[in-house]
């Protein structure tokens, strides 16, 4: 929601008061002509006349006011002068005392309370409200003024530790980053016993990992660990559309850390203000330089003594700041990888806990099935399923729940919705059965977990197929088997059809991609020289290509051509090759495909036998 703006307050607030206002004084004056005031109004000589006839019941006086109240119930009215007594003024009238006798006389002492809050009220309520706007407005700029000082403060939350503590335990797996955080964590805890040794501690921890890899949980765990206060800002909180805001709020942060020491500090996201700089894209980067010279400032303000330790996460530690990394500041650095095999099935414990599992759930097979998989999307798995779970209004999670999770986080999920016509089916199953065949007969290919023909985010169908284990290295026979495999579903279409659509170029471009790598940078090439070409900017663990320099001529550019060509070309007649040696067992899969949609390793492994 949009917040109204300071004058819109301002003008919404008068027209408050406004109605308000209206609304009371209306109400006065209709107070004022009604109920007490619905009898009439007759002069004295009536009321006399009245009196002289005994038809008056009873008067009440109210200084100056009498009402009367007739024998038949009428109400009426009159005045007198107020010094005057009633019964003075009656006997000048020639009233008798018998007369006199048969009339209720009462006296109100009305010249006090009603009388003067009637008569001062109206006077007094606008200007009650009159004063409290002028007060309200005050007010109101003010709190404009405090907020705008408070602009210039850190927005830096303060840990609850009452609240969700995370531990050390609650972080599955990455054991050599917890080793170098426990140090951290003793420190803390037990100052004294580093600098009786005349240790300097480290003031600045670097967590560098992937997204998803669990880095702010591991700084919220170190927090739960050391029973301190624990700061968390992200980096972009520094940087505002003022220029300055972005130092004065490390300062302000630095300042409330050094109070409250020991604690830990944890800037989330560095990169955002941590670039390097000079080297700012776009205009804005003067006031993100302030801010990061003014985090120096502040990392080497703190001496020895003095126990706040800063940790900060990034998952660009490229692009940071040279003099942010140098010894004195975050001289340390985690580096947070991808899970292996068995942190997955760590991980996929700790997210465990709290979902009713039937017993069939085998977490070492789910972790087997996610190589490549962040801590986060694990968790995320186990949470499909149970969604999976519920929405099928079961009372436990079921493998089938968790392994269809997996490829919906993987690939997106099923589109059962989306009809294809006879013809789309009939080349999609020969497509996927060309990939699975040719992934089945090649000894270095990954087995085939699941063929299928159901769309799935923009895949019209696919072929699932992992490696056992977690693989650090791959070979030559590997990545031109995996050729082969990306490239049989084109290979299978062109030979049943013998045409080929626009399904099969996400399989070539992958394929491309993979076989300039093979020629470029993996040297596997037999006809080019023993090196890379390209001067990549790439991140190495994450395995993303920014841009590229070119190191090379024409020629070998021609060359490089030449050869990616020719490993696919070889690939593709792999590919076919095997097609055209085992083209019933296409046929077979392809027709249980069309019936089934689905075929599991098991059921595809069975079916290969046959
Ligand atoms: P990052 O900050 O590295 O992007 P997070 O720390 O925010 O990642 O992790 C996101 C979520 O993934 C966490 O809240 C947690 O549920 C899960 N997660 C990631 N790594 C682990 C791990 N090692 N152990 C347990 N859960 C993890
Ligand atoms: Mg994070
Ligand atoms: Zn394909």
């Amino acid at each position: 929601m949009k917040k109204p703006s300071l004058q819109q307050n301002i003008f919404r607030n008068f027209a408050v008061f406004l109605v308000v206002f209206l609304f009371i004084a209306s109400l006065l004056s209709f107070y004022n002509q009604s109920p007490f005031h619905q009898s009439e109004e007759v002069d004295i000589a009536t009321f006399v006349t009245q009196i002289k006839k005994g038809e008056v019941e009873q008067v009440t006086v109210e200084g100056e006011k009498l009402n009367i109240t007739l024998g038949d119930g009428k109400k009426e009215f009159t005045r007198k002068e107020t010094e005057e007594s009633l019964t003075t003024l009656l006997k000048n009238f020639g009233v008798s005392t018998k007369q006199l006798e048969e009339v209720k006389i009462v006296v109100k002492d009305s010249t006090t309370s009603f009388f003067i809050l009637s008569s001062i009220l109206p006077f007094i309520i606008p200007f009650l409200l009159i004063g409290g706007l002028i007060w309200y407005m005050m007010r109101q700029v003010q709190g404009a003024n405090n907020r705008a000082l408070m602009f210039g403060q850190s927005r830096a939350r303060e840990l609850n530790p009452e609240k969700k503590r995370v531990n050390f335990k609650d972080v599955a797996g990455l054991k050599e980053a917890k080793t170098e955080l426990e140090e951290i964590v003793e420190f803390l805890k037990n100052p004294k016993k580093f600098n009786a040794l005349g240790a300097r501690i480290p003031k600045g921890v670097l967590l560098v990992g992937v997204p998803g890899t669990g880095k702010t949980l591991l700084a919220r765990a170190v927090a739960g660990e050391a029973d301190v206060p624990f700061y968390h800002i992200s980096g972009s909180e520094f940087v505002e559309m003022f220029v300055g805001v972005g130092a004065s709020r490390v300062r302000d942060l630095f300042r409330k850390a050094k109070k409250t020491a020991p604690c830990i500090v944890f800037i989330d996201e560095i990169d955002a203000v941590g670039r390097q700089r000079g080297a700012g894209l776009g205009g804005s980067h003067d006031e993100r330089e302030q801010t990061l010279n003014q985090i120096l400032v502040e990392m080497d303000g703190f001496d020895n003594e003095t126990n706040v330790i800063i940790i900060a996460a990034t998952n660009r530690p490229d692009v940071l700041d040279p003099a942010l990394l140098r010894p004195g500041r975050f001289d340390r650095r985690v580096v947070i990888t991808l899970p292996d095999i068995k942190e997955r099935e760590a991980i996929l414990i700790v997210h465990a806990q709290g979902k009713p599992f039937a017993s069939d759930v085998d977490l070492h097979v789910l972790a087997q099935r996610t190589p490549g998989f962040s801590g986060a999307d694990l968790s995320n798995v186990l949470n499909e399923a149970a969604i999976f779970a519920a929405r099928k209004n079961k009372k436990k999670i079921i493998m089938q729940d968790a392994l269809e999770s997996i490829e919906k986080v993987m690939l997106g999920p099923e589109r059962r919705s989306h009809v294809m016509n006879e013809k789309e089916k009939k080349i999609t199953a020969y497509h996927e059965a060309g990939h699975a065949l040719v992934a089945h007969v090649l000894p270095d290919a990954d087995p085939v977990r699941k063929v299928s023909i159901v769309s799935r985010g923009a895949a019209g169908g696919y072929t699932l197929k992992l490696p056992g284990e977690d693989k650090h290295f791959h070979s030559k026979a590997e990545f031109i088997a995996d050729l082969a495999v990306m490239l049989a579903g084109h290979a299978a279409e062109k030979f049943i059809f013998n045409d080929v659509t626009t399904g099969a170029s996400d399989d070539l471009r992958k394929a491309t991609k993979l076989a300039r790598k093979i020629v470029m940078e993996y040297g596997m090439s037999e006809a080019m020289s023993f090196r890379t070409y390209g001067e990549k900017e790439e991140l190495i663990f994450l395995g993303r290509e920014i841009g590229e320099q070119r190191d090379y001529s024409e020629e070998t550019a021609r060359m490089i051509d030449n050869e990616v060509s020719q490993f696919l070309n070889n690939s593709y007649s792999k590919a076919r090759e095997i097609i055209l040696k085992y083209k019933e067992k296409l046929e077979n899969i392809a027709q249980t495909l069309l019936e089934k949609e689905t075929l599991e390793q098991e059921a595809f492994e069975a079916l290969m036998k046959a």
